[in-house]
């Protein structure tokens, strides 16, 4: 059966013609999904019984067995934990923003790049997700904003949560076609962030397929060393290159690029090493985002204090460079950065698999 949410609109209603649904019908059904978020062909009021059924032979419309939904008590964020079909499992978060509602979403089943400072790369790497595993998450959350009255639609996504989006390009760039599509989920890729630890290929694949994104890359540390002893990925794709492509990719466009710090207690966090930072963020007329480590037991570094950050972050204002220290939404539901892949971790740890 074909997944519903990995055909583009057009392509979508040129299959349903094929397949005896007239034109009316289909807008009604694209209509249903993208704009009245409904994930059951058996809820969409004003398509025949016939062709519900006829409709649910022909495609399977929301990509996940199950969905388990975590709130947190601050009421920022909420994590839901998708069951894939083939049982796997992956973790998004609506993050509620003042005006706005954000997603966090996933690119793949857990992770191969093995940042030392993340969970998700702890849980080890699956499998890619296809494009509509990907878009479906925008669905899943679409439809529990529905379920909660809340007159607002997923407006902004970062792509931050498990996996490494760059791993997955070519599901990647199928999913951005269904977020932008004027019948998908129609958000402006201006508001799309897409953040990778730095793969020198793909981001010259980006360049080369014309594909304009806000970037936000994970530093881990500028100084080659120390990096390597946090983000494997420096070994293939050492940072001064890494820069150098994101400078050439940027000067292809004013699409915003954030440089994303983890605050690792005395790993990354001396003046010099800020002062490298600053050093990277000027080269690439990006803006920093200081993020203190969410603290796990099994990630062996702290985070710095408060006072600390606050100091640092001045040292950067100091410089002219703009910078903001990132909120941590959600912790009580391991919702924050850095902490999807949490839950299948105690599933895990549950099973004597740890
Ligand atoms: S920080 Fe991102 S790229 Fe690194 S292990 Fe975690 S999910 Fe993967």
């Amino acid at each position: 059966m074909n997944e519903l949410l990995g055909i583009l609109p057009v392509k979508l209603k040129e299959s349903m013609k094929d397949n005896g649904i007239k034109a009316f019908v289909a807008d009604q059904i694209l209509d249903w999904v993208f704009k009245k978020s409904v994930v059951n062909f058996s809820d969409m009021q004003n398509v025949s019984k016939e062709n519900r059924e006829k409709l649910s032979t022909l495609y399977n419309l929301f990509p996940f067995k199950n969905v388990e939904v975590l709130e947190s008590s601050d009421g920022l964020a909420v994590k839901g934990i998708l069951t894939l079909e083939d049982g796997a499992k992956i973790e998004s978060v609506i993050l509620k923003e003042r005006d706005y509602y954000n997603l966090c979403i996933s690119t793949q089943c857990g992770c191969p790049v093995d940042c030392k400072f993340c969970l998700t790369g702890i849980t080890g790497f699956k499998r890619n997700l296809k494009a509509a595993e990907i878009v479906g998450q925008i669905l899943w959350a679409n439809n529990y904003l529905a379920s909660k009255k809340i007159d607002h639609r997923i407006s902004h996504l970062v792509f931050m949560g498990m996996g490494e989006p760059l791993l997955n390009y070519d599901e990647l760039i199928k999913s951005l076609a269904m977020i932008h599509d004027e019948q998908g989920f129609f958000i402006s890729t201006r508001k799309v962030t897409v953040s990778t630890s730095g793969f020198i290929k793909t981001i010259r694949q980006l360049i080369e397929d014309d594909v304009k994104l806000n970037l936000a890359f994970s530093v881990g540390c500028v100084n080659r060393d120390k990096r390597i002893e946090i983000m494997p990925v420096e070994e293939l794709n050492p940072i001064m290159d890494v820069a150098k492509v994101l400078k050439e990719y940027q000067a292809l466009h004013n699409r915003k690029l954030t440089l994303e710090y983890t605050m690792l207690a005395g790993v990354n966090d001396t003046d010099q090493d800020i002062q490298d930072l600053i050093g990277l963020a000027k080269y690439l007329k990006a803006k920093i985002n200081l993020i203190n480590l969410n603290p796990h037991n099994k990630i062996p570094f702290k985070e710095i204090s408060n006072s600390k950050l606050h100091r640092l972050k001045t040292m950067i204002q100091n410089q002219h460079v703009p910078v903001t220290i990132r909120f941590r939404k959600g912790r009580d539901i391991s919702a924050a950065c850095g902490q999807l892949g949490e839950s299948r971790m105690e599933e895990a740890n549950e099973n004597g698999n740890d």
